[in-house]
């Protein structure tokens, strides 16, 4: 490295970025200005200083012209401050004693006239020049990455992700708080656009992560706690009794068959409450790991301590039945996470309108699914609750979503699962089936050829909004339970009233319910509509604000299958660039706390939003944890002490740029 000499030499390169920034700010002139500036050496404009020869023209600089700190004015570091900072360490320059001035989204991009905008310019790379004279050099520190990665959540993203990352050759834990992996995707008959059998393509996936001897598998568990920081997590997972022991089990059912209930009795939450379970059960034929459980709360012997306890004998000296099972609590070292915790259909029982809970043939969009299902409820036949088979079906589109009084955003899947629902109830009933939707919405490869299809099944199209669904007054004293609804077609310009055996409510997609505890236990945020929160929307979509945690699937925004597993493979890439390198680089410029001098009031405590600061009981004293601190600077403004220093953001520093401003600047300003 090239220490700093005695003798400051700023070098200021000035880009165009092509017509961006040239077509507002006079370049040439901002390149004058800056060579009249104090220390300042040497002053250049170039058409892309990000571009190769615009880089190689600083690395000379620094070479030939001795130039010991850079400043670069151009677009927002956050697109390039890394690239200049490898320029500088490239030629043998600290990467710290670089500054950049943003004179494209600051100045060029909203300053229309030439002369206002050459002004600011001027302001900015002043107070850069100045404050980079103040720049002191820094080094990073490196931390051991342990090679093994967390995956949470087994729906499609957090199956595709494990698999990916298992192929590599690297450890996962992956942990499922159901008891069976496969998430949304396996409660669905087909999927569009394709009408792919959900089941023939999830379960060879989900048998592969039972096989796979990198990935193990924790169902029925969940997240105790998360300490630690990026290449270093200490994780505590509970793993829920199943009072059937998985390493034992067969999955022969005979402790199912022989249970003293004969019959299912208890609403089976997998099929949504439309089919029976008894209290052993299997969720779903296809479960894994194929071993049933029993539900404490409705089986005789856990909840009142009184039963025959025939799933005991019948599992005989395998003696996988353990009613006396409890809770336990493993931990784990990983260097990674993937948070892939999906979804929650909205409950449209909020909307009284709809109905849903009130009128027997009102069903959800995922009550329908295991309608339709081979393996649901009814064996794959769409019947109403009273057996009969519905002649006429709207599907109500938009429930939940694009709605102010619950959610604004699109849910993007409805439109398309909807046309699905529609094609396989027709297929199912030869129904006559309308969808009354406010837009539609089938921007997918393939999807707008699938509408075309189902519009050639003869399924009715109404663009407009369900206003109220009610039962149809009884004929002859008898009481149907048909119904009424009342759409008004934005088409037509009238309100439609007609007659149907079966309302469908396509429901919206919204957060876990559990999102902020997820949130704060994994040091991540959640965007306005909750979801969890990429680092950055286009650059870094999978990452998060936590270096070592990256988003997969539903959890981080709504979207189809075919996105979620592209996005899955995204975040096991992600994950695996981490834990391949065997080191993670801290960047230094954190918060620092002036031991001697804190009083111990634990302001910064509460307020950091990465939970990086730690209080020392025995001194009394706060402290930054360095591997999760992201130099933030809200410690350092908040401290009634000011013995919080950010590093590289220094008062010296900051007044040196505020008196750049005033005093290199201020004339040109003055005049704006
Ligand atoms: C009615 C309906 C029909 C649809 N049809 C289609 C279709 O035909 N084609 C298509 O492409 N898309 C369809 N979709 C969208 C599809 O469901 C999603 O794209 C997909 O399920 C997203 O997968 P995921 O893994 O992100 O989330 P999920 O499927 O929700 O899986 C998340 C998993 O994480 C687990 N989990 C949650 N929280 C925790 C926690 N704290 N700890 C541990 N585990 C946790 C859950 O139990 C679950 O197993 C449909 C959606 C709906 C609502």
């Amino acid at each position: 490295m090239i220490a700093p000499k005695d003798e400051t030499r700023i070098g200021v390169y000035v880009c165009h970025c092509g017509t961006n920034i040239s077509a507002v700010i006079d370049v040439e002139a901002l390149a004058e200005f800056a060579r009249g500036l104090p220390q300042v050496a040497l002053a250049r404009d170039y058409k892309y200083m990000c571009s190769d020869p615009g880089q190689e023209l600083i690395k000379q600089d620094i070479v030939d012209k001795k130039l010991n700190r850079i400043v670069v004015a151009a677009c927002s570091p956050l697109l390039h401050e890394a690239t200049f900072r490898r320029v500088a360490e490239d030629a043998g320059l600290n990467p710290f004693l670089v500054q950049m001035a943003n004179i494209r989204e600051q100045v060029a991009w909203v300053t229309d006239d030439p002369v206002d905008a050459l002004a600011k310019a001027k302001a900015h790379v002043a107070a850069a020049v100045r404050r980079v004279s103040k720049h002191e050099p820094l080094e990073r520190r490196s931390v051991d990455v342990t090679p093994r990665v967390l995956v949470v959540g087994g729906g499609i993203a957090g199956i595709q992700a494990s698999l990916t990352l298992a192929e590599a050759g690297k450890e996962v834990i992956l942990v499922e708080r159901e008891p069976s992996i496969g998430g949304h995707m396996s409660m669905f008959d087909k999927t569009f656009p394709t009408l792919d059998c959900a089941a023939c393509i999830l379960t060879p996936k989900m048998t592969a992560v039972k096989d796979e001897r990198n990935i193990r598998l924790l169902t029925y568990s969940e997240i105790e706690s998360v300490e630690g920081a990026v290449g270093n997590y200490k994780v505590k997972v509970r793993r829920k009794a199943r009072y059937i022991s998985e390493e034992k089990c067969v999955g022969c059912m005979a402790c199912i068959d022989q249970c003293v209930f004969t019959k299912p009795k208890f609403p089976n939450e997998y099929d949504q409450g439309l089919g029976l379970r008894k209290p052993v059960y299997m969720p779903f034929p296809q479960a894994v790991p194929p071993v049933p459980i029993i539900d404490p709360e409705t089986c005789l012997q856990l909840s009142k301590g009184k039963c025959k306890q025939n799933c005991v004998e019948a599992c005989g000296e395998r003696g996988a039945v353990l009613l006396d099972q409890e809770d336990t609590i493993e931990e784990f070292e990983v260097g990674a996470i993937i948070v892939a915790t999906g979804f929650k259909a909205f409950d449209p029982s909020v909307m009284p309108y709809y109905g849903y809970g009130r009128l027997p043939n009102v069903y959800t969009s995922l009550e329908v699914e295991r309608l339709v299902n081979a393996a649901g409820p009814t064996g794959g036949k769409l019947v109403l609750r009273d057996g009969s088979v519905p002649k006429r079906v709207v599907i109500v589109h938009c429930v939940g979503s694009r709605d102010k009084n619950y959610h604004t955003y699109c849910s993007r899947v409805c439109c398309m699962y909807s046309l699905k629902l529609a094609h396989l109830v027709k297929e199912k009933t030869d129904a006559e089936i309308y969808n009354c939707y406010i837009d539609m919405r089938t921007s997918g490869k393939g999807f707008e050829e699938f509408y075309n299809r189902v519009q050639d099944e003869g399924v009715h199209f109404i663009r407009g909004k369900v206003g109220d669904i009610s039962l149809v007054p009884p004929e002859n004293g008898e009481q149907s339970n048909r119904m009424t609804i009342q759409v008004d077609d934005t088409l037509l310009g009238k309100v439609r009233n007609f007659d149907v055996d079966m309302v469908i409510l396509a429901v919206g997609l919204e957060p876990q319910p559990d999102t902020d505890d997820v949130r704060r236990m994994f040091g991540m945020s959640c965007s306005t509509e909750g979801f969890f929160l990429e680092k950055h929307p286009k650059l870094a979509p999978v990452n998060t604000a936590n270096d070592g945690v990256f988003l997969a699937g539903v959890c981080q925004g709504v979207k189809d299958i075919p996105d979620t597993v592209a996005q899955a493979d995204a975040a096991a890439a992600k994950a695996l660039a981490l834990i391949d390198r065997g080191t993670f680089e801290l960047e230094p410029n954190t918060a620092v706390i002036d031991e001697d001098n804190c009083s111990g009031c634990r302001i910064c405590n509460n307020l950091c939003p990465y939970d990086a600061i730690e209080y020392d009981e025995e001194k009394e004293v706060s402290r930054v944890i360095p591997e999760l601190c992201k130099g933030c600077g809200t410690c350092v403004a908040a401290c009634p002490a000011g013995v919080i220093t950010g590093v590289h953001f220094t008062n010296d520093q900051i007044f040196a740029e505020i008196e750049g401003m005033l005093f290199d600047a201020m004339p040109d300003l003055l005049a704006v």
